[in-house]
């Protein structure tokens, strides 16, 4: 079909139409959301096809994420039909680029089937350098050396191109080389990370011509949705791509710019027309997704930020519910009504894949995901782990297992050496060796093995003093409540401090999540119960078939739609985060804002905004401030209900007492990091009686060998030939010939021919 016949065509409105039919030449699709971009996206690149202008293979197709690049496939093939050979190169940055450089790895030094690493190999590579050089880690964490290394990369930036400052924002003016010795040592792994993907396809085509001119030929037409999130090494790939056939058409929404702290720019979208001279802009302004009430409160809503390019949003469905905003006593209650909810969307013939709750951190999915199992309402979460199986979690509950249950070995070796505490293998390979030979668990071996010289003396100091921690934390779980119990554990173990220390967005994240397990913990009488509510949790993963809730944080619903949104935890220092408050900026607060449009544009018929009076913040009650957010939404497409006594006029009350918004941080009920240390020294217990009660409670005292007696003639692969002067249990003294009087273990020994 020859351009405007095509029947593709039919059902999209004007300015659609102007967008899929304006093939060649630059196209700025800018438009808010709902409206269209990304279908007029799919329906340009079918149409292309049909049109025979180009090939599959000779378009490229940026999406954001690799979901949304699934569905634009299969949408273009349901469009295009099976008979068109080869497949566009339609994926994420990442995956383009990560297909692009396996042709010409060789050019970067790497070869075609090196390995993409990820964020703990980085962190692993990073920390073996800082060592390697003799620069103090915790000065200096890997942590904020790999935050700056992926800035520098986001930007397009190489070791030689970092100018003074950048050099100096690690390691008093260390940056450029340790950037440098990280790029090195990648190479010689033949490995590289998620910002080398598009780093070093960049430079290829910085430096190789033939190559570029190969890609400015191949790539007649260039499309990327969710223009606004690019960053500027992805800005300047597409850039020297483009310079071929110059037909490339990007499609964004600067009001839904939310990744700045990964380095995107809206700038790109405004510099677009001056790259492109010439370049066709348009606008969609007909929304289709949503009720007018719901697009009303948003368009209402992100007028309040100020560095925006402006527009206008109209839509020609009607009726439909407001916008709903409801107050609630507490963190629980607000699990419990979303779930009755749910529960009733579902009774009324709702698919529960048609509902969404969308929050703005990870940690707020705990309390649902407890709610949910406790009732059975299927559920899932996507992007990201669902809360107890994250790996900070599960370490915390690694030493509360170990703590109820001494003779857990998955638990133990899980905790032995986290946080790092200088434990190596060897170390546990003598354990396991003894916990073998002697018929105890892992826990009782470790125990054990520090009364001995088996180990060299600073790893068995360290040991020691774990056990005796453990010991100590096992004596201190009959006094405390068990969240107590956790927030003692995490903190003597060195835990919380081996997260602040590292001082990056995601340990902050960690640290939240650590908050709220300890939260939860709050509504447990034993730590028993506790730990058999998470298996049972943990265990929720069968029947996934079935059609389920969707639980996600707002920045990963971007580009999605459901028909029923809720939008939990609408409280300062919750939304906007306590991070963007205590920046105080006023970009980092558009951005949280900015944010907010996203969640709200996400409802098609019913969108739901919640905020708790009271959260539980370290194990104390606060209660919190409604969003600035919601005093924002234009009260004609909202309505109030709340379950406080007080009435609807409570939030405004609470919400008008904290005109200064920063109040409730100089009261001191912010999240700060750090636990409370209150407690610690209530059961201080005396050495003795700890060991004591390891002993004790542990209770599975080896067998000792009776086919040893003093006297005997003994042999130890560490100490040689010795005689048995003692035998305590399974413990020998032993003098050995070369190495002198040993305390060692029985199963540590062969007798002497
Ligand atoms: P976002 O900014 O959230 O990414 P978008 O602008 O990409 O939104 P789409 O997801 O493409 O919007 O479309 C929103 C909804 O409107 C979808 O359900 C889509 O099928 C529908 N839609 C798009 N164009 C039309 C049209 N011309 N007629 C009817 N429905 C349409
Ligand atoms: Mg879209």
């Amino acid at each position: 079909p020859e351009s405007a016949d095509d029947p593709l065509l039919e059902g999209l409105n004007p300015p659609q139409r102007e967008a899929v039919l304006a093939v060649d030449g630059p196209v700025l699709m800018l438009a808010g959301a709902g409206t269209g971009k990304t279908a007029a996206l799919t329906t340009r690149l079918a149409h292309i096809v049909r049109s025979r202008r180009a090939w599959p293979s000779e378009i490229l197709c940026v999406t954001f994420t690799n979901k949304a690049a699934r569905e634009m496939k299969e949408r273009v093939g349901h469009l295009v039909g099976p008979a068109v050979e080869g497949m566009p190169w339609l994926g994420t940055f990442h995956s383009i680029a990560a297909k692009l450089l396996r042709r010409h790895a060789e050019l970067v030094g790497l070869q075609s089937n090196y390995t993409i690493i990820d964020t703990d190999d980085q962190l692993r590579v990073l920390k073996q350098l800082i060592q390697a050089e003799g620069l103090d880690e915790k000065r200096w964490p890997a942590r904020q050396l790999a935050q700056c290394i992926d800035r520098w990369k986001n930007r397009g930036l190489n070791p030689a191109d970092l100018d003074a400052a950048e050099n100096e924002s690690y390691a008093n003016g260390q940056g450029q080389k340790f950037y440098r010795l990280y790029q090195d040592r990648l190479k010689a792994l033949n490995a590289c990370d998620f910002g080398d993907l598009l780093l070093h396809m960049l430079n290829i085509l910085r430096t190789d011509r033939a190559i570029l001119e190969q890609y400015q030929q191949r790539f007649k037409y260039i499309m990327v949705d969710e223009y606004q999130d690019t960053n500027q090494v992805q800005y300047l790939w597409l850039r020297l791509l483009a310079q071929g056939h110059k037909n490339i058409c990007v499609v964004g929404d600067d009001d839904q710019s939310i990744y700045s702290w990964r380095g995107a720019e809206v700038a790109n979208i405004l510099r677009f027309e001056k790259d492109f001279p010439g370049a066709k802009v348009i606008k969609l302004e007909q929304n289709y997704r949503s009720t007018p009430d719901i697009l009303a409160a948003a368009s209402g809503l992100i007028d309040a930020n100020s560095q925006r390019l402006g527009k206008t949003l109209w839509t020609t469905r009607n009726g439909g519910d407001k916008v709903r905003v409801i107050g609630v006593w507490d963190g629980p209650e607000e699990a419990r009504r979303i779930g009755e909810e749910a529960e009733r969307l579902e009774r009324e013939g709702a698919s529960l894949a048609t509902v969404a709750i969308l929050v703005r951190a990870q940690f707020q999915t705990r309390e649902f995901e407890d709610r949910f199992i406790a009732i059975g309402l299927p559920y899932k979460i996507v992007g990201g782990f669902r809360f107890y199986e994250r790996a900070e979690i599960r370490d915390a509950l690694a030493y509360l297992r170990l703590i109820t249950q001494p003779s857990d070995d998955l638990a133990f070796e899980r905790i032995y050496n986290t946080p790092k505490r200088g434990l190596g293998d060897k170390t546990l390979e003598k354990i396991h060796r003894h916990a073998r030979a002697g018929g105890v668990p892992l826990s009782l071996a470790a125990f054990e093995i520090t009364d001995t010289d088996e180990l060299p003396t600073k790893a068995r100091n360290t040991l020691f003093a774990l056990m005796r921690d453990v010991g100590r934390w096992r004596e201190a779980a009959k006094l405390l409540s068990p969240a107590e119990l956790a927030r003692t554990v995490l903190e003597e173990s060195g835990y919380t401090t081996a997260l602040q220390a590292e001082k990056s967005a995601e340990s902050a994240g960690r640290l939240e999540n650590l908050t709220e397990l300890a939260r939860a913990m709050e509504e447990y009488e034993t730590l028993g119960d506790f730990l058999e509510h998470v298996s049972l949790v943990m265990d929720n993963d069968a029947n996934d078939s079935a059609e389920k809730l969707t639980i996600m944080t707002i920045h990963a619903a971007k580009g999605l739609e459901f028909d029923h949104v809720f939008l939990p935890g609408w409280e300062e220092g919750v939304f906007p985060s306590q991070r963007a408050m205590d920046e105080g900026g006023l970009s980092a607060l558009e951005e949280e804002r900015r944010l907010a449009y996203v969640a709200i544009t996400r409802a098609r018929r019913r969108c739901t905004i919640i905020h708790a009076a009271n959260r539980r913040i370290y194990g104390q009650w606060t209660s919190s401030i409604p969003s600035r957010f919601i005093g924002e939404l234009p009260q004609a497409h909202v309505e109030q209900e709340t379950t406080l006594s007080g009435g609807a006029s409570l939030w405004r009350a609470q919400w008008s007492e904290a005109s200064d918004p920063f109040a409730h941080v100089a009261r001191g009920t912010g999240r700060g990091p750090g636990w409370q240390r209150a407690t610690t020294r209530e059961f201080d217990t005396t050495p003795k009686r700890v060991a004591e009660s390891t002993r004790s409670a542990a209770s599975f005292a080896a067998k000792p060998r009776d086919d040893v007696a003093v006297g005997a003639r003994v042999f130890h692969e560490k100490f040689g030939y010795g005689t048995v002067t003692a035998q305590e249990g399974n413990k020998l003294e032993i003098d050995f010939e070369s190495a002198g009087p040993k305390r060692v273990i029985d199963s540590f020994v062969k007798l002497a021919e």
